[in-house]
């Protein structure tokens, strides 16, 4: 069964972002299921685990300084700043001897500090001949030590359940011994080209063909997610060919990803095969670049119709198929918003919400500035491998003059390497 453009156009929503985004939400719950997975191949995951410290952090009191490990009642006590070296305590290898009146221990960093000592003097400022030192009268009382639970204490909630692992969780996670950690499953994600005019990278290129640079760029950004997507390579704009892999994909995968034939025109086929098969959410956003995009569901999978522009693809993807994907991860998505001054002019016509690649900077006053990071039509995406975050320009904007604030929003330089 075919859709008729007509019937779509019918129920033509064009939906703001926010609309749109939460919509999405609606409709995205976190997915069930969870891996026990080895602490290394944690990055990036989402905790399935609240983790609570096993032991005091750091379990016992340390020395942060090279130097020498004292008991601080005795400069008062005995009035002496006169101590003999009763022995060493090295980073693993305790000193485990007495320290009576009168005496100090050698210490190094990340050595327990000895029993009956409580303060390292740092070994610069020390005088020292033969097996004795003197501490000047400035040296101050339990200085450069790290006291035991400072940290966590025992039993203290270290990282919430929900926590996307970065390089210092899966440090402080090893730091308590955690060998094995409990994570969310990832999505399965399925995605596809379409048109006629796309050859893959090891054919030739004749008149009235491209390469298809979309399935790289949405490989990259989904890999940039912990995510290794099912590559389903380029369909031709053919009715039946879109249709059997969406029916392939949707039946592999939690999520459905493709680019092209989902604006109006006669091969935007896309569209209309999910009609056939499933249901739409929507397909129109009033935003630039990315109004068409389309939402919505083949059997229990999610779809995601990109637009076929190289850059639309990107902007869609950021603006909402990365944070739905971060919901279905269970892992949250933050927003980076600032006002900076617009360094140079902006074009724009009022109508829809415009997401223009720009270079943010601060100027010699340490004032955030930013500029149109190169050529701004939606194939150009080279201004978006330049661009470090986007311009945000309301529906009624009609273009920005040199001076005038704009809204800024910073790309996740995890997510965009630059
Ligand atoms: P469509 O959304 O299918 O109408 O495509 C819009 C524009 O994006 C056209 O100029 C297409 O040639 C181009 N395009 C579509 N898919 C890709 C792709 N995978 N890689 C590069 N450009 C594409
Ligand atoms: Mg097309």
């Amino acid at each position: 069964m075919r859709a008729e453009d007509g019937a779509l156009k019918s129920r033509e929503p064009m939906l703001g972002l926010e609309q749109a985004r939460e919509i999405v939400d609606s409709r995205i719950a976190p997915l069930n299921g969870y891996e026990q997975i080895i602490l290394k191949d944690g990055l990036g995951r989402v905790l399935f685990e609240n983790i609570d410290a096993p032991f005091d952090l750091p379990p016992e009191a340390h020395s942060s300084m090279d130097g020498y490990a004292f008991n601080s009642a005795e400069l008062e006590t005995r009035g002496g700043s006169h101590f003999r070296i009763a022995g060493t305590s090295w980073a693993g290898r305790p000193y485990l001897g007495p320290v009576k009146n009168g005496e100090c221990v050698r210490i190094f960093t990340g050595a327990v500090l000895p029993s009956n000592t409580d303060s390292v003097v740092i070994q610069e400022n020390v005088r020292r001949s033969g097996d004795s030192i003197e501490v000047p009268p400035v040296t101050r009382r339990k200085d450069n030590i790290r006291i035991p639970g400072d940290e966590f204490r025992r039993g203290q909630r270290v990282l919430e359940n929900g926590k996307r692992l970065s390089p210092a969780d899966i440090g402080i996670l090893a730091s308590l011994g955690c060998n094995e950690i409990r994570v969310r499953r990832i999505p399965r994600i399925a995605f596809f080209s379409t048109g006629d005019e796309l050859v893959s990278l090891n054919q030739p290129i004749e008149s009235g063909k491209i390469y298809d640079s979309n399935r790289y760029t949405l490989y990259g950004m989904l890999k940039t997610l912990g995510i290794e997507p099912l590559d389903l390579g380029v369909i031709r704009d053919d009715h039946d060919a879109i249709l059997d892999t969406l029916v392939e994909a949707s039946s592999i995968s939690d999520v459905v990803i493709t680019s092209g034939g989902v604006s109006v025109g006669d091969a935007d086929l896309v569209k209309q095969a999910l009609a056939a098969i499933g249901r739409i959410e929507f397909w129109k956003i009033a935003m630039k670049p990315g109004k068409p995009l389309a939402f919505g569901q083949i059997g229990p999978a999610y779809f995601f119709g990109l637009p076929g522009n190289p850059v639309s693809v990107f902007v869609t993807f950021y603006q909402v198929v990365r944070p739905a994907l971060l919901r279905l991860m269970g892992a949250p998505t933050k927003t980076h918003r600032m006002q900076a001054c617009c360094h140079s002019e902006i074009v724009k016509t009022p109508g829809r919400q415009e997401f223009q690649r720009g270079n943010l900077f601060f100027d010699e006053r340490g004032n955030a500035q930013v500029t149109p990071a190169g050529k701004q039509q939606s194939h150009h995406l080279s201004a978006v491998s330049r661009c470090n975050c986007f311009i945000v320009l309301p529906a009624e904007c009609d273009g920005v003059t040199a001076g005038k604030p704009v809204e800024v929003e910073l790309i996740d330089p995890a997510f965009h390497f630059n």
